[in-house]
């Protein structure tokens, strides 16, 4: 199933309809996934893939303004079928606002009860119901918590429709207390150069994300297209930065995107593994949005959270089954 959708190209995740349903996406590390809304909250400006399925939408709807649409959820619920694991959201932040939450919640029931396993990334706002929702099930659970500066006024220009970072780290201390979560991460990710790669910076978010029982990070460098380089640098905060994104990098998509230097950025990683290790957190980095990473001693994650042993045992009882060609030697093992 997943070749014959990777024959076909570029898969667009909002249909025309608008309803919300698993699929499988080459670029996301070759998983499965699911979007809960068209558009996103948080309106992080790096994001590559809001935009782009906002963009197609408009293409074939003239006449929408470009407003936050939640997915209607029928189709995904008569499904029957499922792949051993799903990934919310990959253009959307499962928990983006209060609608999108309920949404988010019905899904995870529906998961739930099919014995799936969740990778859920989000900065968003985590109410009550989703952390007893949580507690349902934690050993499904594989949660990221995105988090790249604890700086008020950046977080305001980069990522303004997230929560404060004092928000975000709540979030951590609730999570880092629920018994037999399967794995709870601190993801600083797009780190911008020069603004979110200082000591002060991940000393600090180790320091807070320690203390509240994480014990994992991943780390990883801003990636643009040509054309967000040259509309973000207009933007005299982001500038230097931007222009220190400047090396086309391998990546999972094989589209042309830049990076910062690898060379540099190996020196940098090596510097912030230390700094992770002193504090009982352990550092990895993402293998599929700088390929070279998979030939070097860093731990590397993609998206699955899991390594290729993992990903064949869980598909051992599933009739859909995950992707492994991608995955190496340096499997980063979470357990
Ligand atoms: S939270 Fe994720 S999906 Fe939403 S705008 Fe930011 S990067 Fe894009």
């Amino acid at each position: 199933m997943a070749t014959e959708q990777m024959e076909k190209g570029i898969v667009w995740g909002i249909s025309k309809d608008l309803q919300a349903d698993i699929r499988f996406e080459p670029n996301a590390c070759k998983l499965y996934v699911m979007d809960i809304s068209l558009g996103c909250p948080m309106q992080c400006v790096y994001c590559l893939f809001s935009p782009l399925e906002l963009m197609v939408y408009k293409l074939q709807n003239p006449g929408y303004k470009g407003d936050i649409l939640p997915l209607k959820l029928d189709k995904f619920l008569q499904r029957e079928e499922f792949p051993p694991v799903v990934y919310l959201c990959y253009s959307s932040d499962p928990l983006g606002n209060g609608e999108l939450t309920a949404s988010t919640l019905r899904v995870l029931e529906k998961l739930f009860a099919n014995d799936v396993h969740v990778l859920l990334l989000s900065k968003g706002p985590m109410a009550p119901e989703f952390i007893d929702m949580v507690r349902r099930r934690p050993d499904l659970m594989e949660i990221q918590v995105g988090v790249t500066n604890f700086d008020t006024e950046r977080n305001k220009i980069i990522e303004p429709g997230a929560p404060s970072y004092e928000a975000r780290m709540e979030n951590m201390r609730v999570l880092g207390a629920i018994e037999g979560l399967r794995s709870l991460v601190v993801r600083l990710d797009p780190m911008f150069p020069g603004i979110d790669d200082t000591d002060e910076n991940i000393t600090r978010i180790m320091n807070d994300a320690s203390e509240r029982g994480v014990k994992r990070a991943v780390l990883s460098y801003l990636v643009l297209p040509q054309s967000m380089k040259s509309k973000l640098r207009q933007d005299e905060f982001l500038r230097d930065a931007v222009d220190a994104v400047s090396e086309i990098t391998p990546t999972i998509s094989q589209q042309e995107l830049y990076s910062f230097p690898f060379e540099e950025k190996i020196a940098k990683f090596s510097h912030f593994e230390r700094l992770c290790s002193e504090r009982g957190i352990q550092m990895s980095v993402c293998g599929c949005k700088e390929h070279r990473f998979k030939e070097t001693n860093f731990g590397w994650t993609c998206f699955p959270f899991f390594s290729r042993e993992k990903r064949e045992e869980l598909s051992r009882n599933f009739k859909i089954k995950l992707d492994t060609s991608h995955l190496k030697c340096h499997d980063f093992t979470l357990e």
